[in-house]
């Protein structure tokens, strides 16, 4: 069945009819420290500015309280704590600010607790993600993808006794085959909104592959109101690689397509380095662009004139196109700034 949910986190509703939501999880400790924390919130911005629309933070301990609750109300996106073991946890992060718990009603033990937590979630309209991970659930002789849906199917008839339907679920697996059917399984059952992901999935290369592999079948199927691309790496770089899979599924329009050349023995012009010394800034940037950075005449020019706006290197000349029409002839030094002052102009 598809998803008849809308749910409310914060600023952002997610769920029945509308785009996939990016999330990523912040990668350290809480800081406790004012200008540690207000550097976290100008990333925290930065990173919105990429795409990212939800971010998590571990929740471990009620020493956190001070510093969560600062980043709830200064974050520019919604705010998620992510609680395990102790319900008293959740009911401090909710009482902090969160606009959204994730636990995993296993392992938070009587059921009167999760019933406290529920109750707290409903009085102050936080959302909660039941998330369950291959790694840890009831013990059960069903195949693992039947035993993930069936666990979170019970889980979500408790919160509905409870009169609580603020609920997204996620079903993760480091197997990537396995997230794939517990996620189409549940699906097929539920119309809760889901967060999909492949937990523990590797560094960069091997995460991204077999993210993409699975995340990309799963929301080609319209299943899958939030993401994660889990990355052992750069949150950023788990940004970037979630904003880039909607985009190329048609989910997400917001945002530069970059095109540019691989390493090559023709380029007469170092293209590699030109777009490490401007990708940042390209990617903090909301236009529904498409940019090319080419590195010699051989397909320089023919991609420059399908792109939005693109820079063909041929020796120490850059040449700068705008709707396929070259405007501009600039020296190396200057192709940056030209190329930002024409993305700033676009419409
Ligand atoms: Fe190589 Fe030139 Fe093609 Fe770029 S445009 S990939 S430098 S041949």
């Amino acid at each position: 069945m598809s998803v008849d949910k809308q749910v409310r986190v914060g600023t952002k509703l997610l769920g029945a009819g509308l785009p996939p939501l990016v999330q990523t999880m912040y990668d350290n400790p809480m800081p406790r420290d004012k200008e540690q924390l207000d550097e976290l919130i100008r990333r925290i911005g930065s990173l919105n500015a990429m795409g990212c629309d939800l971010i998590r933070f571990s929740y471990p301990s009620f020493e956190d309280r001070e510093s969560f609750s600062y980043i709830c109300s200064h974050s520019p996106i919604p705010v998620v704590a992510d609680i395990h073991f102790d319900y008293k946890l959740a009911l401090d992060a909710i009482q902090a600010g969160a606009h959204k718990i994730r636990i995993n009603p296993g392992n938070i033990g009587a059921r009167w607790k999760v019933d406290e937590v529920l109750a707290a979630a409903k009085d102050h309209n936080v959302a909660i993600r039941i998330g369950l991970n291959s790694g840890s659930l009831p013990k059960g002789d069903d195949p693992p993808a039947k035993l993930m849906s069936d666990t979170a199917l019970t889980y979500l008839n408790w919160f509905e006794q409870a009169s609580f339907t603020n609920s997204v679920v996620s079903l993760k697996a480091s197997d990537e085959n396995l997230t794939i059917e517990a996620n189409r399984l549940f699906a097929s059952q539920s119309g809760y909104p889901l967060h999909l992901g492949v937990t523990e999935a590797g560094s960069v290369v091997s995460a991204v592959v077999r993210s993409t592999w699975a995340l990309g079948q799963l929301l080609s199927e319209g299943i899958g109101s939030t993401l994660r691309i889990s990355i052992t790496g750069e949150i950023e770089t788990e940004v970037q690689a979630g904003v880039e899979l909607l985009r190329t599924l048609g989910l997400r329009r917001k945002g530069i397509r970059i095109v540019s050349c691989p390493r090559c023995g023709r380029a007469s012009f170092d293209s590699q380095g030109f777009l490490a010394s401007v990708e940042q800034d390209l990617l903090g940037i909301n236009k529904d662009l498409t940019v090319a950075i080419m590195g010699c005449q051989v397909n320089g020019p023919g991609e420059a004139k399908s792109a939005d706006i693109a820079i063909t290197g041929i020796g120490n000349a850059i040449f700068l196109y705008v709707k396929g029409e070259l405007v501009r002839k600039v020296s190396v030094d200057e192709a940056k700034s030209a190329l930002l002052e024409a993305i700033e102009d676009a419409e």
